[in-house]
């Protein structure tokens, strides 16, 4: 860890976390919010109204990570907040097909050409679950190919660690995943079609699908390579294998049909969640009718969920959708565009050397003046100097994903004063950066 001073401490924030970590392990209910990677104490948030999020020591922040992507309209928006109260006065769940649920899949359904059929989850990780189990079901294959450096949630044959070299089984990257449940996974470098290639030369017949993130963004932010995609899925198509697009973060997000509506590469199976829930567990896979047909209850791959098609998600999700027109985008990538310029003018005037990744409103700043193309790529960076930047832009109330291997949001909320907030607090905040030391 890198040596850095916590500008101000949190003392609300501190004592939750003390109680928190007596009662759940690290005291968080999801790894990366605890500030391994960054130390100090994490903050516990009150309250989150259009761009701003506020602590239990009532400190306000600009919130750059807007609950890791789902909050597009900024926080509290009044139309969602109005769904969700009109929904939940109606109950809260009722286990029986419900109007809302079938309305929020014929908006994707519109939105997203490729998917035919959808079925709705309650978490990414779920979404990715089930497409890979349906993938095996519907190809009678069992290998999957996924990418070092992608994030898929914590299924387990997807946590299997990056290998090096073509067709690299991979190993559990977590204990509790045993060597059989990652053995069928074949882990290869991102942004890498040879390899993809010779994965496929390797194991004829053996491969059910390639996942990958439509555009990265979980080891920050890494586009696919010009042609990339179309590649992945001419090989699947070739190889028999189903060609799946994990749009669980760009989904909604990177245009109104996420990623697809920006390379128009046709995936078979699809996954979504974050923006399409409004702000709760709200999630989704789709695609291709035919392989959509193999899951229960029309075919034999099993797939289920108590709280599936909540009415409360599912309502604040179709609220925040109807609301996303092109305008709605076209403001998020205005400034989005705006911020990164900002933050590179800043590390540029202290001589920080630094590379700034976007796809569509989506980025992350990279430590190095070498472009990112993969998870190696991103792990020689020099994290140290976000460590200090991270601080730095803390304490003066901006808020940023607690990690250099993360993409930043912003919302339709963030409005001049929001970026004014943030323009104030670079200087400073890149002078630490150039300062540190690892
Ligand atoms: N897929 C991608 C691309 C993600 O970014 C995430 C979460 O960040 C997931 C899947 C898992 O989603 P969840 O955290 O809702 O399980």
């Amino acid at each position: 860890m890198a040596c850095v001073s916590f500008p101000y401490d949190a003392p609300v924030s501190q004592t939750l976390f003390d109680r928190a970590s007596l009662v759940t392990p690290g005291g968080v209910n999801s790894p990366v919010r605890a500030f391994r990677a960054v130390g100090g104490t994490p903050r516990f948030m009150v309250s989150g109204s259009g761009p701003y999020l506020t602590d239990a020591d009532g400190r306000e922040y600009v919130d750059l990570v807007c609950s890791w992507g789902p909050m597009i309209l900024g926080h509290s928006h009044p139309e969602v907040i109005a769904a969700v109260q009109e929904a939940v006065a109606r109950g809260t769940s009722f286990g029986t097909p419900g109007e809302g649920e079938v309305a929020l899949a014929e908006e994707i359904v519109a939105r997203v050409e490729p998917v035919e059929q959808v079925r709705l989850v309650s978490s990414g990780t779920e979404a990715t679950m089930s497409a890979i189990r349906l993938a095996r079901g519907f190809t009678g294959r069992a290998k999957v190919v996924k990418f070092a450096g992608c994030y898929h949630g914590h299924v387990d044959a997807l946590l299997a660690a990056a290998g090096s070299g073509v067709a690299t089984f991979g190993l559990p990257d977590t204990p509790g995943v045993t060597g059989a449940q990652a053995g069928d996974t074949i882990v290869l470098p991102y942004n890498d079609l040879g390899a993809v290639r010779e994965a496929f030369a390797a194991h004829p017949g053996e491969i059910a699908c390639v996942i990958t993130e439509a555009s990265p963004g979980n080891m920050g932010v890494v586009p696919p390579l010009d042609g990339f995609n179309a590649g992945l899925k001419e090989l699947c198509a070739a190889g028999g294998a189903l060609y799946i697009s994990d749009e669980v973060m760009t989904g909604f997000r990177t245009s109104k049909a996420g990623w697809f509506g920006v390379d128009g590469v046709r995936p078979d199976l699809m996954t979504f969640g974050k923006v399409m829930g409004g702000g709760f567990p709200a999630a989704a896979f789709g695609g291709r009718a035919d392989v959509m047909a193999h899951l229960a209850p029309v075919g034999p791959v099993y797939q289920a969920g108590t709280l599936s098609g909540n009415p409360v998600a599912t309502a604040a999700g179709l609220a925040q959708l109807r609301l996303l027109d092109d305008a709605a985008y076209a403001t998020v990538d205005a400034v989005s565009a705006e911020i990164r310029g900002l933050v590179s003018e800043a590390l540029a005037k202290e001589g920080v050397a630094h590379t700034v990744q976007a796809a569509s409103n989506m980025f992350s700043v990279f430590f190095t003046d070498r472009p990112v193309r993969n998870y190696e790529d991103a792990k020689k960076q020099e994290a140290f100097r976000f460590t200090a930047f991270f601080h730095s832009l803390l304490s003066q109330g901006v808020y940023l994903p607690p990690s250099a291997f993360e993409s930043w949001f912003v919302s339709t909320a963030h409005d001049t004063q929001a970026v004014e907030r943030i323009a104030a607090a670079l200087p400073a905040a890149a002078r630490a950066a150039s300062e540190a030391t690892a």
